[in-house]
C-alpha cells in the first residue's frame, strides 16, 4: 500500500470512529469460534466436504474477515448469494471455489470469469447462456446446477434436470456440482426432508461423477442421509439455532457474537409514568431506568420492546437480567434497572444485549423472528471488534 493510501485509510477510520465512544456500542465477533464451529461441522459431515455459506455479509458478521478465518481453518468451498459478494471473497480466500447461489446474468459473465466465480444455474435459460459464453471464449468455466425438490424457489424442475442430464456431455462448461435445498430440515425428522432426499438422490444418479450437495446446517445436524458429497452450513457456523422445537438448544454450536451498548444516562421514573413512544408501558412502581444507545436502526427489532401486557427482550446489566421497557426507538432503548444496586450502573457503563446467556435466538423469540434475521440486521453503526484472528 502506498503511503498516501495508508494515510487515507487511517483518515477514514478516524472519521468513522473518533474512539469507542463515537459509536453506540461494540459488536464483538469471535472468529476463533466461527472456525471452531466449522471444524465441528466438518467432523459431523464425516466423509463429505464441509463448505461454508457466507452470503449476506457472512450473515451480517463481515464477509472478508469471516471468509479469511474459514479459509485458514481449511474451508475450500464458499457459497455467496451475489457476484459482488464473490468479489469480496476471492481476495481473502485465494484458490477457494466460490459458488454464487443467485445465479448469473449474461451481462456479468466476464466478471464471473475474471475471478473464477461459479454461478449456480437455476433455469434452462441460464444454463444455455453460461454454456454459450463458455463456448464463445473456449474455456470450461465451472458452474453448479440447482434442482428444485420442494422449495418452489430457485432451480430446475425434475423434468428439466432430466433434460439437462441427457445433454451433459455436450456442454462447453464444466458442471462441478449438482445441488438442491431443503425446505423443512429444521424440523428434525420431518417426512418432507426424507422425500426431498429421495428425490434428490434420483437426480444425482443422472449425473455420474458430479459432486452433489443438499444439506444446510439443519440437514447436516439432523439428517445424515442428506450429506451427499458437500454440506453447506450457514447459521450453525455463526452460533445460531439450526433446528427448531425441542432440538433447538442442542443444535447450537459456540456463540460467536457479543453486543455491548453504552448507558447514556440513568434516570428516575415515577409509578404511573409511561416509557417511550405510544405510552404502551406503564411503570408499576418508582423505578430507575437506564437509557441505552441502540435502537431499531441498529438491528434491535422494534417488535422486541415491551408493553403493559407483553414482556420483550432483556439486557444483562452488572451481571443481572433486566427487562427492556417500552417501545424500541430508532436509536434508543430503555432498561428497567431498579433491581440493580444504585452505583452498579451509571452513565458510560456498557450493558450487554447479546452474550452472557442471551443468544441471537433469544432476541429473535422476543420479537417474533429468527436468529438469521437478527444477525443479518445488526448493521454498520456499531464499532466492530474481531477476536481470535
Ligand atoms: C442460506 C443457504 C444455506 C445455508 O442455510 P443455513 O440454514 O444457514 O445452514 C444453504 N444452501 C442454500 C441454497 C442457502 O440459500
Amino acid at each position: 500500500m502506498s503511503d498516501s493510501a495508508a494515510k487515507l485509510e487511517l483518515a477514514e477510520d478516524e472519521a468513522t470512529f473518533v474512539n469507542e465512544r463515537g459509536a453506540g456500542g461494540v459488536l464483538t465477533i469471535d472468529l476463533a469460534a466461527i472456525a471452531a464451529n466449522w471444524r465441528d461441522c466438518q467432523e459431523r459431515a464425516g466423509n463429505a466436504e464441509c463448505g461454508a455459506v457466507i452470503k449476506a455479509d457472512a450473515y451480517g458478521l463481515g464477509i472478508e474477515p469471516v471468509a479469511a478465518a474459514l479459509a485458514r481453518a481449511g474451508c475450500q468451498t464458499f457459497f455467496v448469494a451475489l457476484l459482488d459478494e464473490a468479489l469480496r471473497v476471492c481476495t481473502v480466500a485465494p484458490g477457494a471455489a466460490i459458488y454464487v447461489l443467485n445465479g448469473f446474468n449474461p451481462a456479468t459473465a466476464p466478471a464471473f470469469q475474471d475471478i473464477d466465480a461459479r454461478p449456480v444455474l437455476g433455469s434452462l435459460e441460464e444454463i444455455e447462456e453460461w454454456d454459450s459464453y463458455a463456448r464463445k471464449i473456449n474455456e470450461p468455466l465451472a458452474a453448479a446446477i440447482h434442482v428444485d425438490t420442494g422449495m418452489s424457489r430457485h432451480g430446475l424442475t425434475v423434468a428439466e434436470a432430466e433434460q439437462v442430464a441427457r445433454k451433459q456431455n455436450d456442454f462447453a462448461f464444466a458442471l462441478t456440482l449438482v445441488m438442491s435445498h431443503l425446505a423443512r430440515a429444521d424440523e428434525a425428522g420431518h417426512e418432507m426432508t426424507a422425500a426431498q432426499i429421495e428425490k434428490f438422490a434420483g437426480i444425482v444418479a443422472l449425473f455420474p461423477g458430479i459432486p452433489a450437495s443438499l444439506a444446510n446446517s439443519a440437514g447436516l445436524l439432523a439428517h445424515p442421509d442428506s450429506h451427499f458429497d458437500l454440506v453447506r452450513p450457514g447459521i450453525a457456523l455463526y452460533g445460531g439455532e439450526a433446528l427448531i422445537g425441542e432440538n433447538s438448544k442442542k443444535s447450537v454450536m459456540q456463540p460467536v457474537v457479543r453486543l455491548d451498548v453504552h448507558v447514556l444516562q440513568v434516570r428516575h421514573g415515577k409509578q404511573g409514568d409511561t416509557v417511550g413512544y405510544g405510552g404502551e408501558y406503564t411503570l408499576k412502581r418508582d423505578s430507575r431506568l437506564a437509557v441505552l444507545s441502540a435502537g431499531y436502526a441498529d438491528g434491535i427489532p422494534r417488535a422486541s420492546g415491551s408493553t403493559d401486557t407483553r414482556r420483550g427482550m432483556e439486557a444483562v446489566v452488572a451481571g443481572r437480567r433486566c427487562p427492556i421497557v417500552g417501545r424500541v426507538s430508532m436509536d434508543l432503548i430503555v432498561a428497567d434497572v431498579t433491581e440493580i444496586p444504585e452505583g452498579d450502573v451509571k452513565r458510560g457503563d456498557m450493558v450487554r444485549l447479546l452474550g452472557e446467556g442471551i443468544t441471537v435466538d433469544d432476541l429473535a423469540r422476543a420479537s417474533g423472528t429468527v436468529g438469521y434475521e437478527i444477525l443479518t440486521r445488526l448493521g454498520r453503526r456499531y464499532r466492530r471488534v474481531y477476536e481470535g484472528e
